[in-house]
């Protein structure tokens, strides 16, 4: 079964059916050109199994996919601390660090 993925950028949200590596990338690779056309700065990232995964803030109360947080994180070494959590991206919202919703309060192993 095929996964779908939203795209919102530029002329509006596209479905895409990603049945193989190579059309992914295609696809990734015309997002990237479609937004260097529009002059638009799109660091969204949808080519891992994760970035379709529900995240939230930790500050605030933005929640939206792994893939539309920030990536990579800035000074994420100065940002975290062993053996926490690890955060899946910045919060396009308030810049805070933002983790993948399911794991956010799991108990700690
Ligand atoms: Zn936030």
């Amino acid at each position: 079964m095929n996964e779908r993925i939203w795209f919102d950028f530029g002329s509006g949200p596209q479905l895409h059916e990603e049945d193989s590596n190579d059309k992914i990338n295609a696809f990734i690779d015309g997002v990237q050109w479609a937004c260097e056309q529009l002059g638009i700065d799109d660091y969204r990232q949808y080519d891992e199994e994760n970035d379709v995964q529900p995240a939230e803030c930790g500050n605030c109360e933005w929640s939206g996919i792994a893939g539309d947080t920030v990536q990579p994180i800035p000074d994420l070494e100065q940002r975290i601390e062993a053996g926490s959590e690890v955060p899946v991206g910045e919060c396009p919202s308030c810049g805070a660090l933002a983790y993948l919703a399911e794991a956010k309060g799991a108990p700690q192993q």
